[in-house]
């Protein structure tokens, strides 16, 4: 029998070819720490140029935010979620011991809002949210303050300001790039007659930080593995050159670092193979967040299917076979990858239905199963080693705080969900920082984090004093 080096990628009765293409396949997506410190090295390198001028790769984005919550705070606050992939509305409650409780509803962006009509579909999730529990105000009552997580490329321009740089995640609403998102959201609800106003404008990652940061004072840096991926951390002022408004009295303010850009103007330091840039091709948005479509949860799958089908062209999985499904871009959900990285059973049953129900190829073989989840194995671990590349730049960054306790708060299904996404992450991240301040490190699932977070800016906003 023909073996990997790699215990986990040798097929129990592959062909020698078969063997061989898999051995290529692990040669490509497994990544040496060399390797990675090599990349580690060229991100911090990327945050410096972020940090000393505007529209670099690593865009670095003031959020405004300087301060951090208390975790006294009291009252209930509202916000909205716009994800990649949901919409969410909350309502959130703050115990004032660092705890919240939420009250929130989620609507799945629907075709139409991801290619046409978002504000107003956002402006009507509102309307029902509001209307379901008897919340909205009439003409004599104060309007409704909320904030809002807006998970794309924003240059923001003031706490509840700022200009959409880009679409990405699969977002194509003309007539919105360039322009200030709050006003557009605004516009729309307004248009509904809804006394709602928006007071706090977020990133995903800037809410994810701020809502870690509420029950916990070291929190430093806030993630998001889902739908995409980027990083918010707090900075020292007097390290952002490009800053020219005034330094608050926190001197530090938390920065987006809009990291899913990384390596996308050169395509230079990340391990693309033929699979990746089949992918970024057919993507909407070609040579643009190269380090996102490595690593987050709208990716993945449709690598495993470039690489499932550069195998069943070369007659090596399938018995040469496809299907519709198959052949169709997106197919793949990522929980498909996650539910074939657990499969131990025997005969790899989960990963059958997967391949046979699923991807509706009739009879898979063994050897078809376990190339299945060979090929979701490396996927996985090459997304979540790369993740580790951008954690350890940034808190490496901040050396200063690396002898305190550091809290890094982490959102998202990939995070949540993915088998071994976390301990992979956390492992490799020890492989590069030193073990007396890698024991200052905790790793948290923020659930939520990012919808809290806005509630937590918008309750920031209402007692700002700066
Ligand atoms: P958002 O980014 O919109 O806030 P999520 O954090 O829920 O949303 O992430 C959604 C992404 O997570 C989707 O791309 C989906 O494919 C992926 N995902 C969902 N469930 C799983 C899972 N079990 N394993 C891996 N990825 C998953
Ligand atoms: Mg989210």
């Amino acid at each position: 029998m023909a073996s990997s080096i790699d215990q986990r990628f040798t097929i129990v009765g592959a062909t020698p070819e078969q063997q061989a293409a898999i051995d290529t396949l692990a040669k490509q997506f497994l990544l040496s720490d060399e390797r990675l410190g090599e990349i580690i090295k060229e991100f911090r390198r990327r945050m410096e140029e972020g940090l000393a001028t505007d529209g670099k790769v690593l865009k670095m984005i003031p959020s405004y935010v300087t301060r951090r919550p208390l975790g006294t705070e009291t009252g209930s606050y509202f916000a909205i979620d716009l994800g990649g992939t949901n919409l969410r509305v909350l309502k959130v409650t703050l115990d004032g011991h660092g705890g919240v409780t939420t009250e929130h509803q989620k609507f799945p962006l629907t075709e139409e809002a991801k290619n046409r009509t978002l504000f107003d579909f956002v402006a009507q999730c509102v309307d029902t949210f509001l209307d379901e529990r008897d919340l909205r105000p009439s003409g004599q009552q104060p309007a409704i303050s909320m904030g809002l997580t807006f998970s794309y490329p924003v240059q923001q321009t003031s706490i509840n300001s700022g200009t959409l740089v880009q679409w990405t995640k699969g977002l194509n609403v003309p007539g919105c790039v360039g322009r200030d998102v709050v006003r557009l959201l605004q516009d729309a609800l307004l248009r509904l007659g809804l006394r709602v106003k928006i007071v706090a404008l977020v990133n995903d990652t800037v809410g994810t930080l701020l809502s870690a940061a509420y029950s916990d004072p070291a929190a430093q840096m806030g993630i998001i593995f889902g739908t995409g991926t980027n990083a918010a951390y707090y900075e020292n002022v007097t390290n952002i050159a490009k800053w020219k408004g005034p330094n608050p009295s926190s001197g530090e303010m938390v920065l987006n670092m809009e990291w899913g850009a990384f390596d996308s103007d050169d395509f230079a330091f990340l391990p693309f193979t033929p699979h990746d840039i089949k992918l970024d091709r057919k993507s909407i948005n070609p040579r643009k967040q190269a380090y996102e479509k490595m690593i987050s949860g709208m990716y993945l799958g449709e690598i495993a299917r470039n690489v499932i089908l550069w195998l069943v062209d070369q007659r090596m999985l399938l018995d040469g076979r496809s299907s519709e499904v198959l052949n169709a871009m997106w197919s793949i959900d990522t929980s498909y990858l996650s539910a074939a990285v657990t499969d131990t059973s025997p005969d790899l049953s989960e990963t059958r239905q997967v391949i046979e129900k699923t991807m509706d190829i009739c009879n898979s073989t063994h050897v078809d199963r376990q190339i299945f989840k060979a090929i979701a194995i490396l996927v996985g671990e090459r997304s979540a080693r790369l993740s580790a590349v951008g954690v350890v730049a940034t808190l490496t960054k901040r050396a200063d705080l690396m002898n305190k306790p550091i809290t890094v708060g982490i959102d998202g299904s990939m995070y949540e969900n993915y088998p071994s996404f976390d301990t992979i992450l956390s492992e490799t991240a020890s492989h590069f920082i030193p073990q007396s301040q890698f024991r200052n490190i905790k790793f948290t699932l923020a659930k939520d984090g990012s919808g809290v977070g806005a509630a937590i800016t918008a309750m920031l906003a209402a007692t700002d004093d700066e």
